[in-house]
Protein backbone atom coordinates (compact mmCIF):
# COMPACT_ATOMS: atom_id res chain seq x y z
CA UNK A 1 0.00 0.00 0.00
CA UNK A 2 1.15 3.53 -0.57
CA UNK A 3 1.41 5.94 1.75
CA UNK A 4 2.08 9.50 0.98
CA UNK A 5 2.87 10.47 4.18
CA UNK A 6 5.54 8.08 4.71
CA UNK A 7 7.46 9.52 0.96
CA UNK A 8 7.26 13.34 1.95
CA UNK A 9 9.93 14.28 3.98
CA UNK A 10 8.65 14.77 8.04
CA UNK A 11 9.41 18.24 8.40
CA UNK A 12 7.67 19.06 4.98
CA UNK A 13 4.54 17.53 6.14
CA UNK A 14 4.86 19.58 9.14
CA UNK A 15 6.13 23.03 7.88
CA UNK A 16 3.72 26.04 7.62
CA UNK A 17 4.06 27.81 4.23
CA UNK A 18 4.18 31.28 3.54
CA UNK A 19 0.57 33.07 3.66
CA UNK A 20 0.52 35.33 1.13
CA UNK A 21 -1.82 38.28 1.16
CA UNK A 22 -3.61 36.81 -1.89
CA UNK A 23 -3.87 33.21 0.45
CA UNK A 24 -6.11 35.10 2.99
CA UNK A 25 -8.18 37.21 0.30
CA UNK A 26 -9.21 35.44 -2.93
CA UNK A 27 -11.72 37.25 -3.65
CA UNK A 28 -11.72 39.65 -6.88
CA UNK A 29 -13.42 43.00 -5.61
CA UNK A 30 -12.58 44.88 -3.16
CA UNK A 31 -10.10 48.03 -2.39
CA UNK A 32 -7.14 46.11 -2.29
CA UNK A 33 -4.44 47.57 0.80
CA UNK A 34 -3.30 44.50 1.46
CA UNK A 35 0.19 43.54 -0.27
CA UNK A 36 2.07 46.64 -0.38
CA UNK A 37 1.34 46.99 -4.40
CA UNK A 38 1.96 50.41 -6.04
CA UNK A 39 -2.05 50.97 -6.55
CA UNK A 40 -1.59 54.21 -8.81
CA UNK A 41 -0.25 51.57 -11.86
CA UNK A 42 2.96 50.51 -13.54
CA UNK A 43 5.82 52.54 -14.60
CA UNK A 44 5.19 51.28 -18.08
CA UNK A 45 1.94 50.59 -20.27
CA UNK A 46 -0.13 47.68 -18.64
CA UNK A 47 -1.22 46.96 -15.62
CA UNK A 48 1.77 44.75 -13.45
CA UNK A 49 1.10 46.28 -10.28
CA UNK A 50 -1.15 43.47 -8.35
CA UNK A 51 0.11 40.68 -7.52
CA UNK A 52 -0.89 37.30 -9.84
CA UNK A 53 -3.35 34.52 -8.78
CA UNK A 54 -0.29 32.06 -6.60
CA UNK A 55 -2.16 28.93 -7.68
CA UNK A 56 -3.38 30.31 -10.89
CA UNK A 57 -6.72 28.71 -10.81
CA UNK A 58 -7.50 30.37 -14.38
CA UNK A 59 -5.39 28.98 -16.16
CA UNK A 60 -5.38 25.39 -14.32
CA UNK A 61 -8.86 25.17 -14.58
CA UNK A 62 -8.96 25.62 -18.48
CA UNK A 63 -5.73 23.35 -18.62
CA UNK A 64 -7.54 20.81 -16.39
CA UNK A 65 -10.68 20.33 -19.16
CA UNK A 66 -7.62 19.74 -22.14
CA UNK A 67 -5.96 17.08 -20.42
CA UNK A 68 -9.19 15.91 -18.69
CA UNK A 69 -8.08 15.94 -14.63
CA UNK A 70 -9.09 17.60 -12.07
CA UNK A 71 -7.79 21.61 -11.71
CA UNK A 72 -6.59 20.83 -8.07
CA UNK A 73 -4.49 17.66 -9.70
CA UNK A 74 -2.30 19.84 -11.71
CA UNK A 75 1.11 21.88 -10.37
CA UNK A 76 2.49 24.59 -12.78
CA UNK A 77 6.22 25.50 -13.24
CA UNK A 78 8.69 27.83 -14.35
CA UNK A 79 9.55 24.88 -16.44
CA UNK A 80 9.62 21.25 -16.04
CA UNK A 81 12.52 22.17 -14.12
CA UNK A 82 10.70 23.60 -11.00
CA UNK A 83 8.52 20.77 -11.07
CA UNK A 84 11.80 18.14 -10.77
CA UNK A 85 13.54 20.22 -8.49
CA UNK A 86 10.41 20.32 -5.81
CA UNK A 87 9.22 16.78 -6.22
CA UNK A 88 13.13 15.82 -5.00
CA UNK A 89 12.85 18.07 -2.25
CA UNK A 90 9.80 17.74 -1.57
CA UNK A 91 11.08 13.73 -0.60
CA UNK A 92 14.26 13.20 -0.54
CA UNK A 93 16.17 13.84 2.55
CA UNK A 94 19.89 14.96 1.61
CA UNK A 95 22.55 12.10 1.62
CA UNK A 96 19.65 9.44 3.10
CA UNK A 97 17.59 9.03 0.51
CA UNK A 98 17.98 8.14 -3.14
CA UNK A 99 16.61 8.51 -6.43
CA UNK A 100 16.54 5.87 -9.50
CA UNK A 101 17.33 7.04 -12.76
CA UNK A 102 17.81 5.35 -16.41
CA UNK A 103 20.25 6.54 -18.62
CA UNK A 104 20.82 7.62 -20.86
CA UNK A 105 17.98 10.00 -20.15
CA UNK A 106 16.96 13.77 -19.35
CA UNK A 107 20.19 15.44 -17.81
CA UNK A 108 18.07 17.65 -14.93
CA UNK A 109 17.31 14.95 -12.62
CA UNK A 110 20.75 13.86 -11.60
CA UNK A 111 21.40 17.59 -11.84
CA UNK A 112 18.78 18.39 -9.20
CA UNK A 113 19.34 15.92 -6.73
CA UNK A 114 23.18 16.32 -6.88
CA UNK A 115 22.23 19.94 -5.83
CA UNK A 116 20.07 19.00 -2.91
CA UNK A 117 23.22 16.00 -1.93
CA UNK A 118 20.45 13.59 -2.86
CA UNK A 119 22.19 10.17 -4.12
CA UNK A 120 21.30 8.86 -7.82
CA UNK A 121 21.51 5.30 -8.58
CA UNK A 122 21.22 4.33 -12.19
CA UNK A 123 19.85 1.18 -14.27
CA UNK A 124 20.96 1.26 -17.56
CA UNK A 125 18.13 1.56 -20.28
CA UNK A 126 18.69 -1.93 -22.30
CA UNK A 127 20.28 -1.37 -25.82
CA UNK A 128 16.76 -0.63 -27.78
CA UNK A 129 16.26 2.06 -24.93
CA UNK A 130 13.98 -0.13 -23.44
CA UNK A 131 13.38 -0.50 -19.55
CA UNK A 132 14.77 -3.73 -17.84
CA UNK A 133 12.53 -3.36 -14.86
CA UNK A 134 13.61 -6.42 -13.27
CA UNK A 135 16.79 -4.86 -12.66
CA UNK A 136 15.09 -1.16 -11.45
CA UNK A 137 12.97 -3.20 -9.01
CA UNK A 138 15.54 -4.75 -7.42
CA UNK A 139 17.92 -1.57 -7.94
CA UNK A 140 15.93 0.53 -5.57
CA UNK A 141 15.54 0.38 -2.03
CA UNK A 142 13.56 1.21 0.87
CA UNK A 143 15.70 4.82 1.00
CA UNK A 144 14.69 4.95 -2.85
CA UNK A 145 12.17 7.42 -3.09
CA UNK A 146 11.47 8.13 -6.71
CA UNK A 147 12.05 6.68 -9.82
CA UNK A 148 12.05 8.50 -13.23
CA UNK A 149 10.88 7.34 -16.23
CA UNK A 150 11.22 9.53 -19.31
CA UNK A 151 8.37 8.44 -21.88
CA UNK A 152 9.29 9.68 -24.61
CA UNK A 153 12.79 9.10 -23.98
CA UNK A 154 15.31 12.06 -24.31
CA UNK A 155 18.16 11.57 -25.96
CA UNK A 156 16.65 8.41 -27.20
CA UNK A 157 13.35 9.92 -28.45
CA UNK A 158 11.49 6.60 -28.02
CA UNK A 159 8.65 5.90 -26.36
CA UNK A 160 8.62 3.23 -23.18
CA UNK A 161 6.37 0.42 -23.39
CA UNK A 162 3.32 1.09 -21.60
CA UNK A 163 3.74 -2.63 -19.65
CA UNK A 164 6.66 -1.33 -18.33
CA UNK A 165 5.86 1.65 -16.54
CA UNK A 166 2.53 -0.11 -15.24
CA UNK A 167 4.59 -2.76 -13.94
CA UNK A 168 7.05 -0.51 -11.79
CA UNK A 169 3.92 1.63 -11.02
CA UNK A 170 2.26 -1.59 -9.98
CA UNK A 171 5.84 -2.82 -7.91
CA UNK A 172 7.35 0.70 -6.50
CA UNK A 173 5.10 1.39 -3.67
CA UNK A 174 7.71 3.00 -1.24
CA UNK A 175 8.18 6.20 -3.24
CA UNK A 176 6.55 7.94 -6.72
CA UNK A 177 6.98 6.95 -9.88
CA UNK A 178 7.78 10.08 -12.31
CA UNK A 179 6.89 9.97 -15.45
CA UNK A 180 8.30 12.54 -17.43
CA UNK A 181 6.00 12.90 -20.91
CA UNK A 182 7.79 16.30 -22.46
CA UNK A 183 7.19 15.02 -25.81
CA UNK A 184 3.89 13.12 -25.37
CA UNK A 185 2.61 15.36 -27.78
CA UNK A 186 4.76 13.56 -30.80
CA UNK A 187 3.85 10.08 -29.25
CA UNK A 188 0.43 8.20 -30.65
CA UNK A 189 0.61 6.28 -27.38
CA UNK A 190 -1.87 7.61 -24.45
CA UNK A 191 -0.39 10.24 -21.58
CA UNK A 192 -0.42 8.36 -18.37
CA UNK A 193 -2.61 11.45 -16.75
CA UNK A 194 -5.57 8.96 -17.08
CA UNK A 195 -3.80 6.66 -14.49
CA UNK A 196 -3.77 9.83 -12.00
CA UNK A 197 -6.98 8.12 -10.25
CA UNK A 198 -5.92 4.65 -10.34
CA UNK A 199 -1.80 5.31 -9.07
CA UNK A 200 -1.22 7.51 -6.13
CA UNK A 201 2.08 6.92 -6.46
CA UNK A 202 1.72 8.60 -10.00
CA UNK A 203 3.32 11.78 -10.67
CA UNK A 204 3.31 12.87 -14.59
CA UNK A 205 4.63 15.62 -16.00
CA UNK A 206 4.33 17.70 -19.36
CA UNK A 207 5.50 21.13 -20.56
CA UNK A 208 4.99 23.69 -22.78
CA UNK A 209 8.42 24.44 -24.32
CA UNK A 210 8.09 21.37 -27.16
CA UNK A 211 4.67 20.58 -28.88
CA UNK A 212 3.00 24.32 -27.78
CA UNK A 213 6.93 26.16 -28.75
CA UNK A 214 6.45 28.19 -25.37
CA UNK A 215 9.55 27.47 -24.24
CA UNK A 216 10.51 31.20 -23.93
CA UNK A 217 8.14 31.52 -21.59
CA UNK A 218 9.42 28.34 -18.92
CA UNK A 219 5.93 26.48 -18.64
CA UNK A 220 6.06 23.23 -16.87
CA UNK A 221 2.88 20.61 -15.84
CA UNK A 222 3.05 18.22 -13.31
CA UNK A 223 0.25 16.42 -12.71
CA UNK A 224 -0.34 14.02 -9.68
CA UNK A 225 -2.76 13.18 -6.70
CA UNK A 226 -4.73 16.20 -5.33
CA UNK A 227 -2.67 15.57 -2.01
CA UNK A 228 0.69 15.74 -3.48
CA UNK A 229 -0.10 18.92 -5.23
CA UNK A 230 -0.76 20.56 -2.03
CA UNK A 231 2.60 19.43 -1.05
CA UNK A 232 4.19 21.14 -3.90
CA UNK A 233 2.30 24.32 -3.48
CA UNK A 234 3.54 24.22 -0.18
CA UNK A 235 6.77 24.39 -0.95
CA UNK A 236 6.85 26.54 -4.37
CA UNK A 237 7.69 30.01 -4.40
CA UNK A 238 4.57 31.77 -3.93
CA UNK A 239 3.99 33.23 -7.21
CA UNK A 240 6.25 31.40 -9.22
CA UNK A 241 4.30 31.79 -12.43
CA UNK A 242 4.28 35.61 -13.03
CA UNK A 243 0.84 37.34 -14.70
CA UNK A 244 2.20 37.34 -17.71
CA UNK A 245 3.09 34.43 -18.64
CA UNK A 246 -0.08 33.15 -16.95
CA UNK A 247 -2.26 35.53 -19.18
CA UNK A 248 -0.09 34.53 -22.67
CA UNK A 249 -1.26 30.47 -21.80
CA UNK A 250 -4.59 31.53 -20.93
CA UNK A 251 -4.50 32.46 -24.65
CA UNK A 252 -2.28 29.65 -25.31
CA UNK A 253 -4.61 26.83 -24.51
CA UNK A 254 -7.65 27.85 -27.17
CA UNK A 255 -5.37 27.31 -29.46
CA UNK A 256 -4.97 23.56 -28.79
CA UNK A 257 -5.43 22.43 -32.97
CA UNK A 258 -2.57 24.95 -33.87
CA UNK A 259 -0.27 23.06 -31.37
CA UNK A 260 -1.89 19.54 -32.90
CA UNK A 261 -0.70 21.24 -36.70
CA UNK A 262 2.54 22.18 -35.56
CA UNK A 263 2.74 18.23 -34.51
CA UNK A 264 1.00 17.00 -37.99
CA UNK A 265 4.35 19.51 -39.84
CA UNK A 266 6.98 18.35 -37.27
CA UNK A 267 6.14 14.82 -37.65
CA UNK A 268 5.96 14.72 -41.22
CA UNK A 269 9.30 16.63 -41.50
CA UNK A 270 10.56 13.98 -39.02
CA UNK A 271 9.87 11.19 -41.52
CA UNK A 272 11.28 13.27 -44.19
CA UNK A 273 14.89 13.68 -42.37
CA UNK A 274 15.02 10.20 -41.49
CA UNK A 275 14.68 9.14 -45.12
CA UNK A 276 17.12 11.79 -46.63
CA UNK A 277 19.58 10.85 -43.68
CA UNK A 278 19.34 6.91 -44.39
CA UNK A 279 20.69 8.05 -47.94
CA UNK A 280 23.64 9.09 -46.28
CA UNK A 281 27.14 6.72 -45.69
CA UNK A 282 28.33 8.42 -42.68
CA UNK A 283 24.98 7.26 -41.49
CA UNK A 284 25.09 4.21 -39.49
CA UNK A 285 21.44 4.18 -37.68
CA UNK A 286 18.56 5.98 -36.73
CA UNK A 287 16.98 5.03 -33.86
CA UNK A 288 13.34 4.76 -33.90
CA UNK A 289 12.09 8.00 -32.70
CA UNK A 290 8.23 9.12 -30.81
CA UNK A 291 9.23 12.95 -30.56
CA UNK A 292 10.64 15.48 -32.44
CA UNK A 293 14.21 14.57 -32.42
CA UNK A 294 15.80 11.67 -34.13
CA UNK A 295 18.95 10.20 -32.17
CA UNK A 296 21.51 8.91 -34.89
CA UNK A 297 24.66 7.12 -34.97
CA UNK A 298 27.63 8.11 -37.37
CA UNK A 299 30.71 6.80 -38.33
CA UNK A 300 32.79 9.14 -36.38
CA UNK A 301 29.71 11.88 -34.34
CA UNK A 302 33.03 13.78 -32.71
CA UNK A 303 34.13 15.21 -36.69
CA UNK A 304 30.90 15.60 -37.78
CA UNK A 305 29.50 17.36 -34.95
CA UNK A 306 32.45 20.14 -35.22
CA UNK A 307 32.18 19.97 -38.80
CA UNK A 308 28.43 20.84 -38.76
CA UNK A 309 29.39 24.12 -35.97
CA UNK A 310 31.91 25.13 -38.09
CA UNK A 311 28.84 25.16 -40.96
CA UNK A 312 26.53 26.93 -37.89
CA UNK A 313 24.46 24.07 -37.81
CA UNK A 314 24.24 23.33 -34.44
CA UNK A 315 23.28 19.42 -33.07
CA UNK A 316 23.70 17.91 -29.90
CA UNK A 317 26.49 15.57 -29.74
CA UNK A 318 25.49 12.76 -27.56
CA UNK A 319 28.66 10.58 -28.21
CA UNK A 320 29.79 10.17 -25.07
CA UNK A 321 26.64 9.50 -23.30
CA UNK A 322 26.04 5.69 -22.44
CA UNK A 323 24.73 3.64 -24.92
CA UNK A 324 25.16 6.67 -27.74
CA UNK A 325 28.57 6.36 -28.67
CA UNK A 326 28.90 7.95 -31.82
CA UNK A 327 25.57 9.44 -31.86
CA UNK A 328 24.13 12.45 -32.47
CA UNK A 329 20.66 14.09 -31.64
CA UNK A 330 18.97 16.50 -34.12
CA UNK A 331 15.83 18.25 -33.15
CA UNK A 332 13.35 17.95 -36.62
CA UNK A 333 13.46 21.48 -37.80
CA UNK A 334 11.72 23.49 -40.49
CA UNK A 335 11.73 22.03 -44.27
CA UNK A 336 14.40 24.47 -44.94
CA UNK A 337 16.33 24.11 -41.91
CA UNK A 338 16.60 20.45 -42.26
CA UNK A 339 17.32 20.74 -46.18
CA UNK A 340 20.16 23.00 -44.59
CA UNK A 341 21.64 20.00 -42.57
CA UNK A 342 21.19 17.41 -44.84
CA UNK A 343 23.33 19.49 -47.72
CA UNK A 344 26.32 20.04 -45.21
CA UNK A 345 25.63 16.32 -44.05
CA UNK A 346 26.08 15.57 -48.07
CA UNK A 347 29.38 17.22 -48.32
CA UNK A 348 31.33 16.18 -45.49
C1 LIG B 1 12.77 19.57 -22.83
C2 LIG B 1 12.47 18.66 -21.72
C3 LIG B 1 11.77 19.10 -20.61
C4 LIG B 1 11.23 20.50 -20.58
O1 LIG B 1 11.78 21.27 -19.65
P1 LIG B 1 11.18 22.73 -19.42
O2 LIG B 1 11.89 23.12 -18.18
O3 LIG B 1 9.70 22.59 -19.23
O4 LIG B 1 11.51 23.54 -20.61
C5 LIG B 1 11.46 18.22 -19.60
N1 LIG B 1 11.83 16.93 -19.69
C6 LIG B 1 12.49 16.47 -20.76
C7 LIG B 1 12.83 15.04 -20.84
C8 LIG B 1 12.84 17.31 -21.79
O5 LIG B 1 13.51 16.84 -22.83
Amino acid sequence: MFSLNKVIRPHILSLTPYASARDEYSGKEGTFLDANENSFGSVISGNYNRYPDPYQWVVKEKLGIIKGVDAKQIFLGNGSDEAIDLVIRATCEPQQDNILILPPTYGMYKVCADVQNVLVKQVPLTPDFQVDTKKVLETADEHTKIIWICSPNNPSGNIIERSSILHILDNFKTGLVVVDEAYIDFATEESFTKMLDKYPNLVVLQTFSKAWGLAALRLGMAFASEDFIKILNKIKYPYNLNGVTQKLLFEALGKEDKKNKYVKQILKERQHLQKELAKLSIVKHIFPSDSNQLLVRFSDANAIFHYLIGQKIITRNRSNVILCEDCIRISVGTKKENEILIEALKKY
